[in-house]
């Protein structure tokens, strides 16, 4: 058995030398804000693969948050953003591919997913497919 907790990178893998504490961790456990849409929804890919419902619910745009999340028998394994596109300084979307397992099978999502600020944070809106 390998002692995985406290050498892993960051599941959203933005740098492979960035451990959890040092990428999505700082936004996850409320030490900053996330800058940028990009870096918002790389700490919402990480929030998925801890199953971590608060985080996902608190940078949802209260227009569009869902009552609460099922996490379903889901294994993420690996994002990729494509893009980053930022309309004006309130408007942003981020194109990204998402790899996961269900009962061992690998599959892939695309999604574009459109961002909104107020109030100086980044809070998620909805997605196209
Ligand atoms: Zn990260």
């Amino acid at each position: 058995m390998s002692q995985k907790s406290h050498h892993t990178h960051c599941p959203c893998q933005k740098d492979t030398n960035l451990e959890y504490p040092h990428c999505c961790g700082l936004y996850i456990d409320q030490k900053q804000i996330p800058m940028n849409a990009e870096i918002l929804m790389r700490s919402r890919y990480t929030a998925y693969v801890m199953e971590n419902q608060e985080y996902l619910l608190q940078t949802w745009h209260p227009s569009t948050r869902p009552m609460q999340l099922d996490f379903e028998p889901t294994k993420w394994i690996g994002l990729t953003v494509h893009s980053h596109t930022q309309s004006d300084e309130t408007h942003a979307q981020v194109t990204f591919s998402a790899r996961y397992k269900v009962n061992g099978k690998a599959f892939k999502m695309h999604e574009c997913s459109s961002f909104i600020q107020e109030y100086g944070q980044w809070f998620y809106i909805d997605g196209d497919y």
